[in-house]
């Protein structure tokens, strides 16, 4: 059976991404072939169908790291013909064809089914980079920090990973205050729940070892000095959830927050985090996230127009997060 695929290539030619039609030996090993119904646009996604990182590691290979749909056939006995399930991660659009198809075959290992109260089109309006956010609040919550420690720091907060914690946090009841580059998105990032809205160029210069104690936690998807930044404005006993580096890589800060202040930097996986977690993370985005308000962040598109999100969402022109009708 034929399908559309957003395949990577990688030859004498060069590195490329199309929209080709691919037939069934062309999907990758596994116990569970799904007929995906959505996948989204994340940063990384950005990063494999530009070819700006490394991230695609096999070729020819689909792109997409999640997607939700239904299992139109499985080995496993965990998984029926007909059910509904969600994936990110996992190597799946690195090292193991992905989501940006209308079918995909994986290990049954890797499936979750979707949760009650979602639909797939709502799962990858959450996505990875909102599967990430929760992530990253579970880890704040973890530590102690409730709504009446203090406020929260959201940084990147026009991106996926930021507005769905911005939208996370409010609803639990936290005062959040979002670092953005796009200040006239400020009512915008209001409407999601954010109290405070303020310029990166607060954070993403060199700064000080430490600096006054403005949050009680961060969650942050910049790295570089904007981490470095968080880190050493947090309070006293304050934790900083570290998962992106849309600014870099690097880390350009000192130990003093930690060891002057006791902040405590949690590194956040989405990728290989264990499934325990997961589906709690799933659990909790079914229950704790306002759908109408992932409404608002969401923009749909086609799996043609996939290839200039690409572009996009690199560039940081993406607000929220984007859903890839796969079947259009
Ligand atoms: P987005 O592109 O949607 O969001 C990133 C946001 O960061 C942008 O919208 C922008 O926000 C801000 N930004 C972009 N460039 C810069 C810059 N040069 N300096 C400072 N801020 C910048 O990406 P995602 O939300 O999908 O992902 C965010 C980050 O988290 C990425 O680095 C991604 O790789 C990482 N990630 C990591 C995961 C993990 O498992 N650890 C899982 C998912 C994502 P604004 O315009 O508001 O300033």
């Amino acid at each position: 059976m034929s399908f559309n695929a957003l395949l990577i290539e990688k030859d004498d030619a060069g590195y490329r991404a199309s929209v080709k039609a691919l037939d069934d030996t062309q999907l990758p090993e596994g116990e569970v072939t799904v007929r995906v119904a959505y996948s989204t646009i994340n940063y990384k996604d950005g990063l494999a169908i530009t070819g700006k990182s490394p991230v695609v590691r096999k070729f020819p290979l689909v792109a997409g790291i999640d997607f939700a749909g239904t299992v139109e056939a499985s080995t496993d006995p965990r998984f029926a013909p007909g059910q509904a399930v969600v994936l990110n991660g996992w190597g799946v659009g690195e090292t193991h064809s992905g989501g940006l198809a209308q079918r995909a075959r994986v290990k049954a290992d890797w499936l979750l089914p979707l949760p009650a109260g979602l639909t797939p089109r709502q799962a990858m309006a959450i996505g990875t980079a909102g599967y990430t956010a929760m992530l990253c609040v579970m880890a704040i919550e973890k530590h102690g920090i409730a709504p009446g420690s203090g406020d929260i720091l959201v940084t990147g907060a026009n991106g996926g990973v930021g507005t769905v914690a911005i939208t996370l946090l409010a609803k639990l009841g936290y005062r959040v205050v979002a670092s953005t580059g796009r200040l006239q998105e400020a009512d915008f990032l209001k409407s999601l729940g954010a109290v405070d809205v303020i310029s990166r160029d607060e954070l993403s210069a060199p700064g000080r070892p430490l600096g006054k104690e403005r949050w009680a936690g961060a969650i942050d998807a910049v790295g570089s000095h904007t981490l470095a930044n968080a880190c050493a404005g947090t309070r006293y006993g304050g934790a900083v959830a570290a998962c992106g580096l849309a600014q870099g890589m690097d880390f350009p800060g000192s130990v003093a927050p930690f060891i002057l202040r006791g902040v405590t930097l949690y590194g956040i996986d989405s990728v290989m985090c264990p499934m325990p977690r997961r589906a709690e993370a799933w659990a909790r985005l079914a229950k704790d996230l306002d759908l109408a308000k992932l409404d608002t962040l969401t923009h749909e598109i086609g799996l043609s127009e996939a290839i200039a999100a690409g572009s996009d969402i690199l560039a940081g022109k993406v607000r929220g997060r984007l859903v890839v009708d796969v079947n259009r």
